[in-house]
């Protein structure tokens, strides 16, 4: 499965503000926004001209790094939110959300979606009991979430849930025995994703 490896400070920084992709070191002076808050770049520092499409596409490429989501799979997201029920930038970000990878952050199980994305291809984690290696599974209501036995990726998992912040509720985490369950779907004021949803669906309703 194909994946970003690309810099991520470098992203952050053509996005012009921190997307918390590094884990620990986002909170460090190190973070490269607080180091050099222009865009990557010879003509990082020139002048940008704002068109509505730029900003609606520049809206949408964050979103996407935030998630750690590639083009097409994000444009896969965008064509199933638009077939269900309800407003469709919200379907969006709903189903972004419930990707596994982004809910091992917000249950402080890893420090970044790439640490989350890498614990999970490597087999160290169960849903229901049985072993999910697919960063992009989506989670559902009752799904119970849980640290293989054994694993070596315990410590690693123990160390990110030290950096955890408040967990939404639509989750219910248990740090000691490192296991969660989804209780339901999330709301969008519980996504806390930097991110206007409705400029992406303008984009890609052109
Ligand atoms: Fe972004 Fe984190 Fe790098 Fe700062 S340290 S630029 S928040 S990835």
């Amino acid at each position: 499965m194909a994946r970003d490896t690309g810099p991520q400070c470098k992203q952050c920084r053509r996005e012009g503000q921190k997307l918390f992709l590094k884990g620990e070191r986002c909170l460090t002076d190190k973070c490269g926004v607080e180091r050099r808050s222009y865009p990557p770049g010879e003509h990082g520092r020139g002048r940008l001209k704002q068109s509505e499409y730029r900003v609606q596409l520049r809206e949408k490429q964050k979103a996407r790094r935030y998630y750690g989501v590639l083009e097409r799979q994000f444009h896969g997201y965008y064509v199933k939110a638009s077939r269900q029920p309800g407003i469709t930038g919200e379907n969006l970000l709903a189903l972004l959300e419930c990707r596994l990878d982004n809910v091992l952050v917000r249950l402080g199980f890893a420090a970044s979606r790439r640490q989350g994305r890498q614990l999970i291809r490597h087999g160290h984690w169960t849903v229901n009991g049985r072993r999910v290696d697919i960063p992009s599974y989506q989670v559902r209501p009752g799904d119970v979430i849980a640290i293989k036995a054994e694993t070596p990726a315990t410590r690693v998992v123990r160390d990110a849930t030290e950096l955890t912040g408040q967990i939404p509720a639509w989750l219910q985490a248990d740090h000691e025995s490192l296991t969660a369950k989804v209780l339901r779907k999330p709301e969008r004021r519980e996504v806390a994703a930097p991110v206007q949803e409705q400029l992406i669906v303008e984009l890609y309703s052109k």
